[in-house]
């Protein structure tokens, strides 16, 4: 269906989580002549987790013109240089490793010689290849520094937040209606469609008939419009993402707030710790084929030492996969309502802000009309099988072999052709950097992280003792790196006094 029928006077947003705002914020900023409702059902309620993000967060309250200043101490949020896993890899030397963003301005000055020494470690030279020293991020967090630098400093690091999930929705929600959305609480029963299969009208329990031109489905899992009314179809990622389960509880903060998320492994799925300014949330992510819930509230409860604390665990269900069709007809599906890919690397925020954003200029580069629905679908689908294949090879190449979970993972065959080629070329190429950009693999991460997951997991073949080679220049330069890191730390106040300014 190409016909236009201009843009869309009325949308209709079904859904109020932290997606129906977000969507809500950037529809009412940029296309202001069209009238937004959002309904969201007070019975049903959102799902009340996610607290970390990517980068992408702030692209979002730039979009919309909120200042860091604005929403942060509203939502209890704190920065986030990147993540920290913990206990992945067994291999000596290799047990924890930080991830930093991707680009960097600075990462023009340390990232070759992470990549050099990379490829000497490959050839079984001993040479330092962790990347914690190879990166001003890591020594940021490790030092509990925020990411953003004096007016001097001449490179920009791009970061993340933390934030009460709860809070953040409220503010955006607060922020959306200033801008003209109109909320209306009621739980949609049955969603109407004309002759064509478009969708006319969601009507509610009390008999409220909402009707719309278009339609952005924010139900979360219920995914009420895309998949049970439209019936588009769904991808599971089950058989490379086992975990389907998580508990969570907050537990007490550390008075220096640190500035990265914790992603701790444990016996059958990992732990996330995310400090806020009030408390520490905490998380445990598992496989119920593996570990049942009251096994792994235990297990959480044991890891944070609150074993014997009476504070409540709330436990989750998900799904991890994704819907065929992002964007079919007159409606649009943005946050868990699209699919989810579990919450390692904290993307589905970024997932839901580049939906909303990249169909906005689809939308209306097709004149409003369909003309792009397929580009579009086939651009947010790589987007997401870009990531799950990122998060796939944190499992497929763990190096923990002491549960069924973490040897069944290693196993798993059950990955992308691209996720192989990728582990080949970590494995058997000379130049690592320059294949996967030559082969067009990287997905939605840059080979530097790609580098950063597979080094800090210490996959190297074993070193040689070769006593004719002198490695003191490897030395030198990495102690030449550190040191310069060490000088740009200086320019980079501590996360306590950045948040109290
Ligand atoms: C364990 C876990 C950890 C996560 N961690 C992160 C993280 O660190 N970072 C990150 O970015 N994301 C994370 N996520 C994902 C994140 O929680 C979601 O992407 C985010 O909260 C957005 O959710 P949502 O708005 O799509 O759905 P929800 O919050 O579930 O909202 C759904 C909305 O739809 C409404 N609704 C549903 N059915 C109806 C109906 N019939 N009528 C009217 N209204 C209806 C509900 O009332 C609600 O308002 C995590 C998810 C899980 C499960």
């Amino acid at each position: 269906m190409l016909e236009s029928k201009g843009k869309p006077k009325k949308i209709l947003i079904v859904g109020g989580g932290t997606a129906g705002w977000m969507a809500a914020n950037l529809l009412a900023t940029k296309w202001q002549d069209t009238e937004i409702c959002l309904v969201e059902s007070k019975d049903i309620g959102i799902i009340g987790v996610g607290e970390g993000s990517t980068p992408h967060l702030k692209l979002f309250f730039d979009a919309i013109n909120v200042a860091d200043s604005q929403w942060m101490p509203r939502c209890n949020a704190t920065y986030k240089n990147g993540i920290t896993f913990d206990g992945w890899s067994t291999v000596k030397g290799f047990e924890s490793y930080f991830h930093p963003f991707a680009a960097q301005t600075d990462d023009v000055f340390t990232v070759p010689l992470f990549f050099k020494n990379i490829q000497a470690r490959m050839q079984g030279y001993k040479v330092d290849a962790h990347p914690d020293k190879y990166f001003l991020e890591s020594y940021l967090a490790a030092n509990k520094l925020g990411p953003l630098p004096n007016d001097t400093f001449p490179f920009g690091l791009a970061y993340g937040y933390h934030f009460d999930s709860a809070l953040l929705g409220q503010f955006l929600a607060e922020h959306a209606q200033s801008l003209g959305v109109k909320r209306v609480y009621g739980t949609v029963t049955k969603v109407s469609q004309n002759n064509h299969g478009e969708l006319n009208a969601a009507i509610l329990s009390d008999g409220t008939m909402m009707e719309a031109d278009f339609f952005i489905d924010c139900s979360g899992f219920n995914s009420l419009l895309i998949q049970k009314t439209l019936k588009v179809g769904y991808r599971s990622f089950k058989e490379c993402l086992f975990n389907d389960a998580a508990v969570v509880m907050p537990s007490v903060i550390s008075q220096e707030l640190p500035v990265e998320t914790k992603a701790t492994a444990l016996s059958n799925g990992w732990a996330w710790q995310i400090p806020l300014r009030n408390r520490f949330g905490n998380g445990y992510v598992f496989s119920s084929d593996y570990i049942d819930a009251n096994q792994a509230e235990t297990e959480l409860r044991q890891h944070l030492g609150l074993l014997h604390s009476d504070v409540e665990a709330r436990h989750l269900k998900m799904q991890v996969g994704r819907v065929e069709k992002h964007w079919y007809k007159n409606c649009l599906a943005v946050g868990l309502a699209q699919g989810f890919i579990e919450p390692l690397e904290a993307t589905a925020i970024a997932l839901s802000f580049n939906t909303i954003a990249q169909f906005m200029q689809y939308f209306q580069q097709g004149q409003f009309s369909n003309q792009f629905e397929d580009a579009f679908n086939q651009d947010i689908n790589s987007r997401f099988d870009g990531i799950k294949d990122y998060v796939v090879c944190h499992y497929k190449t763990n190096q923990r072999r002491d549960t069924a979970y973490w040897r069944d993972n290693a196993a798993n065959n059950k990955i992308s052709d691209t996720l192989n080629r990728i582990i080949q070329l970590w494995q058997h190429s000379p130049d690592f950097a320059g294949d996967m950009q030559r082969s067009k693999l990287m997905g939605s991460y840059q080979a530097k992280s790609w580098a950063c997951m597979l080094a800090g997991y210490g996959v190297f073949p074993p070193t040689s003792s070769d006593p004719s080679i002198d490695y003191s220049m490897h030395q030198h330069e990495i102690d030449a790196l550190n040191d310069f890191i060490r000088r740009c730390g200086l320019n980079f106040k501590s996360h306590n006094e950045l948040l109290s300014n």
